[in-house]
């Protein structure tokens, strides 16, 4: 018995030593398979041509699923080939690409990119107001500062480090008005400074809150009414109006609605996109995605799904999250693509939005516009975890 054993023992070490010298060799001689995936920080089927880069997980196994480190290898994307590379690849072709790797005669599982041509939209111009209500106690200097954030973050140049895979700029900018819908000259550009009235004691978003809201706002074919208050911790805002039709008057007090605790850029951009039309990146269950929104990763918000800077999906994926539309840690710099179509059908079809199609004739406000309030008609309340 001994004896075997010595025997096993000697053809093992024996194994270990012609292994080990066919490695010293050639190890891509032991690689049986070769896995390809996209990397957690890039993980999105979706891109933008001459703008998305992604990283790529490659693993080469042997026949016991142990991995072989080898640095010869050919990555194919579309009808480009890549030597020994996988880490930051621009894409620069548009349409459905495969990619797949090979490796000393073995082929990758295959992925697939739906890579988009980029479009560069005209800028349009969206006049905002922020009405600084009784105790918001907010410096006119701060908005300023809010609104000029709120341009980079639209113009796709505001925190440019791990941006989303398809980051693009949404064509829309945003200017401090000058003058009220009296034709007045504002003391400050774009602040309306309302004191004395404060609903107190009225819960926010509550129908008779902003009822008292509605009747402070301003035109909304002239203005886009930005309500900054303290709303106990809680901002919100009203998506647009695609429905009605020209000369219907509006039946919800359309604005965004900021808490004084969270007169934030990346607040205010959030709020912007659900004024624009756009829902929330996570949901309470993964069937209520948006589907037009196909370049978003959704997920739904519960402790388990977060994880610091990155998710886990509704399809099983971990992604990085860099969308503007999500709560939680995350980048917070990313309107994608599919978000800009949405937002900029808003900005041209939406009912009572100053796109300068909406505009009274002779340019001054007739206030027809404030219907009566539609106590259905409910905002998207908004429970941020301000962290950045
Ligand atoms: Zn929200």
């Amino acid at each position: 018995m001994k004896r075997f054993c010595y025997i096993g023992i000697l053809i093992l070490l024996g194994c270990i030593e012609e292994r080990t010298m066919q490695q010293a060799i050639d190890p891509g001689a032991f690689i049986q398979s070769v896995r390809l995936d996209f990397a957690d920080d890039t993980n999105n089927k979706y891109a933008v041509s001459q703008s998305s880069s992604y990283n790529f997980k490659l693993k080469m196994l042997d026949n016991q699923d142990i991995p072989v480190r080898i640095n010869n290898y050919k990555l194919f994307i579309g009808n480009k080939e890549y030597t020994s590379d996988h880490r930051d690849i621009l894409i620069d072709e548009s349409g459905t690409l495969s990619v797949r790797v090979e490796a000393y005669g073995h082929t990758s599982n295959t992925l697939e990119i739906i890579s988009r041509e980029n479009i560069i939209y005209q800028e349009q111009q969206v006049p905002v107001v922020f009405h600084l209500i009784s105790n918001s106690n907010i410096h006119h200097s701060a908005i300023l500062r809010e609104v000029n954030n709120l341009n980079k973050q639209f113009d796709n140049t505001y925190k440019n480090r791990n941006k989303g895979l398809n980051a693009v700029n949404v064509g829309l900018q945003f200017y401090a008005v000058t003058m009220g819908p009296e034709g007045n000259i504002l003391e400050y550009p774009g602040v309306n400074i309302i004191n004395g009235d404060y609903p107190e004691g009225l819960e926010p978003h509550s129908f008779k809150f902003d009822s008292v809201m509605f009747a402070k706002m301003w035109d909304p074919d002239l203005y886009l009414n930005i309500m900054v208050a303290d709303l106990s911790g809680s901002s919100y805002a009203y998506y647009p109006d695609l429905n009605s039709i020209p000369g219907d008057s509006l039946h919800n007090p359309y604005a965004l609605f900021i808490d004084i605790s969270h007169l934030d850029s990346y607040v205010i951009s959030h709020e912007m996109g659900h004024a624009l039309g756009l829902p929330h990146s996570f949901g309470q269950t993964c069937k209520d995605m948006d589907h037009r929104l196909r370049d978003i990763q959704h997920y739904i918000n519960e402790p388990m799904n977060v994880d610091g800077n990155f998710r886990n999906g509704c399809t099983d994926e971990r992604f990085l999250s860099t969308n503007y539309m999500d709560y939680n840690t995350g980048y917070h710099n990313t309107f994608t693509y599919d978000q800009r179509e949405v937002m900029q059908n808003t900005f041209f079809k939406a009912r009572h939005f100053p796109n300068g199609i909406n505009k009274p004739i002779n340019g001054r406000s007739s206030g027809k516009w404030r219907g009566k309030l539609d106590p259905t008609i409910r905002p998207i309340v908004c429970s941020f975890a301000i962290d950045n």
